[in-house]
């Protein structure tokens, strides 16, 4: 999927960029590693979104430098959950 991501005002940084793999799980694609390769942000992405409990998905993106979290926090998990639940 093609988007841009909205501007920023002047003293607005970009801090999560969180997106949406759909039906299919969370993992960080080729073309997630494009369009991260020269931002600075955690960026995070929801799969499974057709299931009651999502896959969950973040990492931290440095200009090229991906360091991909080993265990998503529990907490975030349980936002998507709830969210699914409502
Ligand atoms: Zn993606």
């Amino acid at each position: 999927m093609k988007y841009e991501p909205p501007a920023l005002a002047g003293d607005e940084e970009l801090v999560m960029d969180c997106h949406s793999h759909g039906r299919h799980p969370a993992y960080f694609s080729s073309t997630d590693n494009q369009d991260d390769r020269h931002d600075v942000k955690m960026a995070l992405v929801i799969g499974n979104c057709d299931r009651s409990n999502p896959s969950v998905a973040a990492r931290l993106c440095a200009k090229g430098l991906f360091e991909e979290t080993k265990r998503v926090p529990q907490a975030w998990y349980q936002a998507v959950w709830a969210a699914e639940a409502k």
